[in-house]
């Protein structure tokens, strides 16, 4: 039985051109599954739609076999990083990642103990009380995921979260996401057009073109296919 399941989503922006057009996907518990495709194929949108930021202009989305298509954002309790998602300037690496904590109204104590587990698990332990601006690019960015995984989310959305990055710090971090990902074992989309960043990182490989899915496999799949 699929985790996520995505039916005939579509979306469109001006009523007239379809931004996404009749998506259907399924991914199972724990998968990690990229979407690629060049820019303006529909990987973001696919996002928003699942985050709840947008609304679909047809089809379903189901989570555990639920639909979740009228369930406000923030009770879909959803992972989010994107490539400018920015962090909160005024507060530090802790409060950042506290601050899901705090909107579920966790007790304090449990809060730091679990916001500071978390940036244990993304390697910035010694960092915590350091704010944004004191922090790398890629430091940056750890403390989004470990901001958007705080509260044990179902499924984890990375919309492009390296592309900001160079490309040594992008290797390095591909394989922590990885190396996350597996240890919590959360079901995870990650948007990159990037193919080798999909190649090293996927189970799964959904190619995007004009917004609709051109072809999804497994990386020896997608790149054995002429
Ligand atoms: P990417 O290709 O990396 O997804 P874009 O530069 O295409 O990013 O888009 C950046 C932001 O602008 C996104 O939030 C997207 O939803 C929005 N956007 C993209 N195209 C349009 C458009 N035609 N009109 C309004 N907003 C758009
Ligand atoms: P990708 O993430 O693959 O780059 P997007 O989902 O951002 O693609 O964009 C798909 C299409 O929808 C593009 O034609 C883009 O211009 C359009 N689009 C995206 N966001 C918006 C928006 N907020 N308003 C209007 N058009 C948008």
């Amino acid at each position: 039985k699929p985790y996520l399941e995505l039916q005939g989503l579509s979306k469109s922006y001006d009523g007239r051109t379809r931004a996404l057009d009749g998506v259907d996907l399924t991914a199972a518990k724990g998968e990690f599954i990229t979407f690629l495709g060049p820019s303006g194929s529909g990987k973001t949108t696919t996002l928003m739609l699942i985050a709840g930021f947008e609304a679909a202009s047809a089809g379903e989305i189901l989570v555990d076999g639920a639909p979740i298509t009228r369930v406000p954002p923030h009770k879909r309790g959803i992972g989010i990083v994107f490539q400018n998602y920015a962090l909160f300037p005024h507060r530090t690496a802790l409060g950042n990642v506290m601050f899901p904590l705090e909107m579920r109204k966790v007790p304090k104590t449990q809060a730091v103990e679990k916001a500071r587990a978390m940036l244990a698990l993304v390697g910035l332990e010694r960092l915590a009380e350091r704010h944004p601006r004191e922090m790398s690019g890629g430091q940056q960015q750890r403390v989004a995921l470990a901001r958007a995984l705080v509260f044990d989310p179902a499924l984890l959305l990375l919309d492009e979260p390296l592309g900001a990055l160079d490309k040594n710090l992008r290797e390095q971090l591909q394989i922590e996401i990885k190396r996350i990902q597996r240890s919590l074992g959360v079901t995870t989309i990650f948007v990159t057009h990037d193919q080798s960043e999909a190649m090293a990182m996927s189970d799964r490989i959904v190619v995007f073109e004009g917004g609709r899915i051109q072809q999804a496999g497994t990386p020896l799949e997608i790149y054995n296919r002429p």
